[in-house]
């Protein structure tokens, strides 16, 4: 029988860690105390002091690593199989990335070191903003952004800053309906009014609602390129020329750069500001909630304001951390940023060098495009005319008939050893499928995605309720959500 990542047909149930009765139970053998211990009252208030012990579990240590290993296997991975989760960019990451940021001297390196003890971090560090600013041809880069959100935030506070600096603050923030929520919200956050603009009929911005909408008002336009529809935004130069003669900045949501890089580079086609999620597109594993590392890059008018401190080179070529910054934003996170992430990204950019870079974009591009071919006669996929970037949008229209939903795709797509799309999202395209191959997956799992996926539409017509019960092979089955929002039940019983 084929295995199926993730899904189990054993029937074991694992107990919460707390369940495990025992007591008197160690994890851990140390050596009788040699030296008095501490006395807790001599250093803390009595009120912190604890008078019971705490209700922490009690197991050996063999025990432990078994029920954490056990519950590991439920958890879905791409190291277990294809996670085409469209948009999130869930690729393959090398293990040699992983063994460079595990290296002792990386790992362990302590953040208060001074610089000059840390010289090759700094570099490393100093390295990854050149790097990142040769792909995307933008003046500078800072790595400190935490994650895309981040780098969003960030960006937006400088535009917000120069335009101060310019004597000419201004109000709203133009964003396609196509946006990441993160756009809007970023925007917010900067205290800026958001307008949405509408899709034109091709899944592009549309260039009239742009000229019409940019006025003395906008400080900005966010603009995602390639789309999340997939499709590279063609009158993207003609935008941002719109923008610019009426005093506004372009910001390229650059989640996306996966699909571009070695091909076209934002800072040419006129973006003054940019994020890179380093975890969708550098090679850094996410899905669990980080670390993710989300640098900022920025035009020159903009580089005064880049979050500080800046590593600079020296004459004497040392990298120092420049603080003297009179107009930058300031710092927006601890430190130098997620080093472990920037770390993983230069391996990354070493490894693949320039051709490597242009490769994967080109292979991520041939597959998406792959996958929407093998599917297009069984899904419909309304924009682009069967063509796509780096991901393809699909619906379930073509399965209206049959009641079959795409949650039902998504649910019966886990029964077959896969991790379902992104859903129902970009908003504008009712029932959406986003998926994502990039450029790691091989041809024949590309091929067994698409046949289970038309096979899940095949069954659609003649079965719909074996699809409404998915997914059956999990350990946990299909959740009533909405009951689940209404009653939540948090403690196992
Ligand atoms: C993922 C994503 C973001 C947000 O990035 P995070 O690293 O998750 O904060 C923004 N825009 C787009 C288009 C994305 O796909």
């Amino acid at each position: 029988m084929r295995h199926y990542p993730g899904t189990t047909t054993l029937g074991f149930e694992e107990p919460l860690i707390f369940d495990y009765q025992k007591t008197g139970v160690s994890g851990a053998s140390l050596p009788e105390l040699q030296v008095p211990a501490a006395n807790p009252s001599e250093s803390l208030p009595a009120a912190l002091i604890r008078t019971e012990a705490a209700a922490l579990p009690e197991l050996s240590e063999s025990e432990t690593v078994r029920h954490f290993t056990r519950l590991s296997t439920w958890n879905y991975s791409v190291d277990l199989g294809f996670y085409p989760l469209g948009s999130c960019t869930m690729k393959y990451n090398p293990k040699v990335n992983e063994w460079a940021a595990r290296l002792p001297r990386a790992a362990r390196m302590h953040p208060y070191a001074p610089v000059a003890a840390v010289q090759p971090a700094i570099e490393i560090t100093y390295e990854v903003e050149q790097m990142l600013a040769e792909v995307s041809g933008m003046a500078e880069v800072s790595v400190q952004p935490s994650a895309g959100a981040h780098g969003e935030l960030a960006a937006m506070m400088m535009i917000r800053k120069a335009l101060k600096q310019r004597g000419n603050p201004r109000k709203k923030v133009l964003i396609p309906d196509t946006a990441h929520g993160t756009n809007p919200a970023t925007s917010a956050l900067n205290g800026y009014a958001v307008e949405s603009i509408a899709t034109g009929a091709d899944g592009l911005i549309d260039l009239a609602s742009v000229a019409e909408k940019m006025n003395e008002d906008v400080a900005a336009l966010m603009l995602t390129n390639p789309n999340t529809l997939g499709l590279f935004e063609q009158n993207i130069k003609a935008v941002c020329d719109i923008v610019h003669e009426r005093g506004g900045f372009v910001f390229g949501d650059g989640a996306n750069l996966n699909a571009i890089m070695g091909r076209g580079r934002p800072g040419d086609f006129g973006i003054d500001a940019m994020q890179f999620n380093l975890h969708k597109t550098m090679s850094t594993p996410h899905g669990g909630g980080g670390p993710g590392a989300g640098p900022v890059g920025v035009c020159a008018e903009l580089v005064p304001f880049l979050p500080g401190p800046r590593p600079t080179r020296q004459a004497d070529g040392q990298i120092v951390l420049q603080s003297d910054l009179p107009l930058s934003i300031g710092r927006v996170r601890t430190f130098m940023g997620n080093f472990g992430v920037v770390l993983r990204t230069w391996v990354y950019l070493r490894e693949m060098g320039a051709k490597g870079l242009q490769h994967a974009s080109d292979m991520a591009v041939l597959n998406a495009n792959y996958l929407a071919r093998l599917i297009a006669d069984h899904y419909h996929i309304p924009y682009g005319d069967g063509r796509c970037m780096h991901e393809v949008v699909a619906s379930d229209r073509t399965l209206a008939d049959t009641g079959v939903t795409t949650l039902d795709v998504a649910k019966a797509l886990i029964d077959r050893g896969f991790h379902p799309p992104t859903v129902y999202f970009p908003l504008v395209v009712k029932g959406a499928l986003m998926i994502e191959p990039t450029e790691t997956e091989s041809r024949e799992t590309i091929e067994t995605f698409a046949a289970s996926l038309n096979e899940i539409a095949e069954l659609a017509k003649t079965d719909p309720d074996a699809l409404r019960a998915a997914p059956t092979r999990t350990h946990r089955r299909r959740f009533d959500e909405a009951l689940a929002a209404r009653k939540p039940v948090l403690i196992a019983e």
